[in-house]
């Protein structure tokens, strides 16, 4: 671990409402591992892992956040100091794609700076999870729509299946390095 302070430790938060598998992604893409269970944990999740990209070796600090999703807002602590959102819905649930934009003012709150001429740069990237299930709901075209206005890049994963689930990872912490 020596000289691991030196490494830049890049806050990445993933969002979005309670089952679209937030916590699945992030240990899909720390562990390599999935399970079936659902485990609903109160309190904060976080997980980190030693990545290079762009040739820096990072330390990248997924928090999730942990079955508080339920009371929609966490107050600051969660989003304090995060360089990148993920954005994550569940593709079989057109609600929880609709609820990304009171995910999005959620996090704003917090981590926009208070100069408005600074407003506008946080980076998300938008997660739409659950490509292995027969059971979409929401469009690709639609998202994309919606992502080209908030300035996202838009990723369609299965943490199931492993699909995508690294891209997703290396492009927030590739976004998140730019604003550390
Ligand atoms: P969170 O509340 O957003 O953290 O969601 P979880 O990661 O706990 O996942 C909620 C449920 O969805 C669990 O039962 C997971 O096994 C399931 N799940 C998560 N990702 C996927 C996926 O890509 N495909 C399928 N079929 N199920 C998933
Ligand atoms: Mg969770």
């Amino acid at each position: 671990m020596m000289g691991d302070w030196t490494k830049p430790h890049l806050k990445v938060v993933l969002v979005g409402n309670s089952g679209v598998g937030k916590t699945s992604l992030m240990t899909r893409f720390v562990d390599h591992r999935f399970t079936n269970m659902y485990r609903a944990t109160i309190g904060v999740d976080f997980l980190t892992k030693e990545l290079t990209v762009d040739k820096n070796t990072v330390i990248l600090q997924l928090w999730d956040t942990a079955g508080s999703e339920r009371f929609f807002s966490l107050g600051s602590a969660l989003y304090r100091g995060a360089h990148c959102c993920l954005l994550v819905f569940d593709l079989g649930s057109d609600s929880s794609f609709r609820a990304l934009d009171g995910w999005i003012s959620e996090v704003l709150l917090q981590t926009d700076p208070a100069d408005p001429a600074e407003r506008g740069t946080f980076p998300f990237i938008v997660v739409g999870n659950k490509t292995d299930l027969q059971t979409r709901q929401v469009c690709s075209e639609r998202v994309q729509q919606w992502c080209e206005g908030l300035g996202a890049e838009y990723f369609e994963c299965s943490a199931k299946e492993n699909t995508a689930v690294d891209s997703a990872f290396i492009t927030a912490a590739r976004a998140a390095l730019r604003t550390f």
